[in-house]
């Protein structure tokens, strides 16, 4: 009998849930724990790369590099950007990056980093000793002095990491409890680490249900509430320091596309919805972030002991 990977907790509610990114149709058994509100897949499916094989999922696009008078220009803006806080300053992730405050040594690594583009801006940014992990890279490489990307899971990571980033890969990991435990043992004392996630139990969630863009299934295996994440990372020697909502108009536009029977792959947001939709569906968003009720979250762990 499965129990909630977050909570532990014995008592699910099954429910059916359809792939609906790529439109194949074919549906799964989910299950909402009754006592946190976190979700799971019943069942890994045994064919789950067949869910991947999309050009719009995984952004494994060729990675785009810069000049080096660009990069100089990023080390000038970063180094005021880190000293400052100025949001004129701030690159595109600046809003997660500025509460990790790091250090140019640090040393970094980003799990399920695609073609390692942010790695890339980090690195043309001034930051030195940078890897990236992702099972589904050609092979492992250097892409600069101080930047390898190597192919394989989180276990594969050589030794010990002051900072360790999951952006949206934490949800597609099958064991969360393992992966939770797996990053505290791969932390230096007092390292960090930066989870961003889908939010069970979020507005988006209770509004849309089965049609929750971010339900995603079946490529999403386990998605937490706050509660349900709280404890487990609590359990796993895990302070969690902050949680810093980020959700976005997507929660809304993607959600009713799928209650309209429409599939996100290849579909232009823009030609379903009107600029002024599209603008109250951000400023929503934001007023749901400032309520706590987003659907997604950045949560900033520190390792305990
Ligand atoms: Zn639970």
């Amino acid at each position: 009998m499965n129990r909630c990977h977050f909570c532990n907790s014995k008592s699910l509610r099954d429910f059916q849930a359809e792939e609906k990114m790529l439109g194949l149709g074919e549906q799964f058994t989910y299950q909402e724990c009754q006592d946190c509100q976190s979700l799971q897949i019943k069942s890994v499916p045994t064919n789950l790369s067949v869910f991947y094989k999309s050009d719009t999922y995984y952004s494994f696009s060729s990675l785009v590099t810069s000049s080096s008078l660009k990069n100089f220009l990023k080390k000038v803006r970063m180094r005021l950007f880190l000293k400052t806080g100025a949001s004129v300053f701030s690159p595109s992730y600046g809003y997660w990056l500025r509460e990790l405050n790091p250090a140019y040594s640090d040393r970094i690594v980003d799990i399920g980093c695609g073609s390692g583009q942010l790695l890339y801006e980090l690195w043309a940014s001034g930051f030195g000793n940078l890897t990236g992990v992702d099972p589904f890279l050609d092979s492992s490489k250097d892409l600069e002095p101080g930047l390898s990307l190597i192919k394989g899971g989180l276990e594969d990571l050589p030794g010990e990491f002051d900072i360790m980033l999951m952006h949206h890969a934490f949800e597609h990991m099958a064991e969360p409890k393992k992966t939770l435990e797996t990053c505290r043992q791969k932390l230096k004392k007092d390292g960090r680490l930066l989870i961003r996630t889908p939010l069970a139990g979020s507005s988006a969630w209770e509004e849309f249900g089965d049609n929750w863009v971010q339900l995603d299934a079946p490529r999403h295996l386990s998605i937490p509430s706050l509660e349900g994440f709280k404890k487990l990372a609590n359990d796993q020697g895990l302070k969690l320091e902050k949680i810093l909502f980020d959700s976005t108009a997507f929660q809304f536009w993607g959600s009713i596309l799928y209650q309209r029977g429409i599939k996100l792959a290849g579909t232009d947001c823009e030609a379903h919805f009107s600029s002024n939709e599209l603008r109250e569906f951000q400023k929503k968003a934001l007023q749901y972030n400032q309520e706590g009720k987003g659907d997604q979250v950045c949560f900033y762990l520190r390792r305990a002991d």
